[in-house]
């Protein structure tokens, strides 16, 4: 069901058979985004290393801004002066905040911790949750059940953030598609703890949705579906954010890497088909097929720059550590047949050396190769999907890209 004025049209174009994967476009006030999207990660309102024209070149449709570093500098009000995240930035296409909720996560339970989006279960040091409560864990944040207090990483300040000043704060920022505030618990976490967040999240949910009405404008909200491992809770979860009447929906939470293909199928089977579905913070190639054929329409992950800045590239044979010895005379391009800037105009040899002397245009060349293969690896599962042949592009392309991981 749609709203009168609603801005969010989400047409699908193909589905895939036997599965949940489709194709489709996502109309926003700044431009349509072809679907599936990689969405590129812009934490501070950029994305690092990269001029936009660089992240344009990339193929990049649609970029992220992060509301919790954002609301603490330079703060959303100034953001919302400067005209919103796409104008201060100067990024002309579709924009999208996330809510905090995954800072709410990694300043909380998984502070100190070397916990991501993906954990693997098998660590024995990350089944070993620690409570909020615990007064004496380096966190900082803590959740109530109105919200969380946070200390700025920054400057130490104080700062209480609910569901309904999640929202003011995205409103200011202005971007295209936003996120209800939400609870990002670690797979770790007890059945009994998961139930608990669970149910803040769902509270919050319907919270940020009147707020979110109640201030109008044009942005779409997009509801966020937790529930860590449980098959019941994810289904829980589903049920009732798909019940209500967002625009598009998240799927959060950190994965553990061997149930996070069941917890998206869960979750997909029962969300509103007609409605996009972003699976928040993970961006893998394998992943990315996973998601896809799962049924989900947009992904967001800061892998492509942060491992480019750390020498770490993306290549159809797996990754390579661009520092290894033997890169140091090798005149050859990343790739021969990438159509990237870097791949174009410099070879290994070179972006070899820029890394060892610590040039600043290692890291954004490295990045802007990254982003291109991530982007157009989305832009090729699209089209595979479109032409009926995803489950044969997918066999060609992992088959080569984990045999050399
Ligand atoms: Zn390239």
């Amino acid at each position: 069901m749609t709203r009168e004025g609603e801005f969010m049209n989400f047409q699908i174009e193909k589905k895939l058979k036997n599965s949940l994967g489709r194709a489709g476009v996502l109309k926003t006030p700044h431009g349509d985004i072809l679907t599936p999207a990689f969405v590129a990660v812009g934490t501070k309102a950029t994305v690092k290393s990269l001029n936009p024209e660089q992240v344009r070149e990339a193929g990049t449709q649609v970029v992220l801004g992060n509301t919790y570093h954002l609301y603490l500098q330079p703060g959303d009000e100034i953001v919302r002066d400067a005209g919103g995240i796409g104008k201060f930035m100067n990024w002309p296409g579709p924009t999208m905040t996330d809510s905090g909720g995954f800072q709410v996560f990694s300043l909380g339970a998984a502070y100190g911790k070397d916990i991501s989006k993906i954990t693997k279960i098998t660590d024995p040091s990350l089944l070993i949750p620690e409570r909020f409560d615990d007064s004496d864990a380096p966190r900082l944040a803590k959740i109530g059940q109105d919200g969380v207090s946070f200390k700025s990483h920054l400057d130490g300040s104080i700062h209480y953030i609910t569901p309904e000043k999640s929202i003011e704060i995205q409103h200011n920022l202005g971007a295209d598609i936003i996120f209800a505030f939400d609870e990002c618990t670690s797979p770790a976490e007890d059945l009994q703890y998961q139930e608990e967040a669970l149910e803040r999240t769902h509270r919050w949910a319907e919270r940020s949705l009147i707020e979110h009405r109640k201030l109008g404008g044009d942005s779409a909200l997009f509801g966020i579906v937790q529930g860590g491992r449980d098959e019941n809770l994810r289904k829980k979860s589903a049920k009732f954010i798909g019940n209500l009447d967002f625009d598009g929906f998240g799927i959060g939470g950190s994965f553990a890497k061997e149930d996070m293909s069941t917890a998206v199928k869960w979750v997909n089977e029962i969300l509103p088909e007609e409605k996009p579905r972003h699976l928040l913070g993970i961006g893998e190639p394998e992943d990315l097929f996973m998601g896809i054929e799962n049924g989900v329409d947009l992904f967001d992950c800061v892998a492509p720059t942060r491992l480019g800045r750390n020498g770490t590239i993306y290549t159809k044979s797996g990754k390579i550590i661009i520092m290894n010895t033997k890169f140091r005379n090798d005149f050859e391009p990343i790739e021969k047949d990438c159509g990237c800037y870097t791949c174009q105009h410099y070879t290994k040899s070179y972006i070899a050396h820029l890394f060892h002397g610590k040039e600043m245009l290692a890291g954004t060349l490295a990045s802007i190769h990254n982003l291109y293969f991530i982007v157009n690896l989305v832009k090729k599962i699209r089209q595979s999907i479109l032409d009926d042949k995803f489950f044969e592009f997918k066999k060609e392309f992992l088959d080569q890209y984990i045999k050399n991981s």
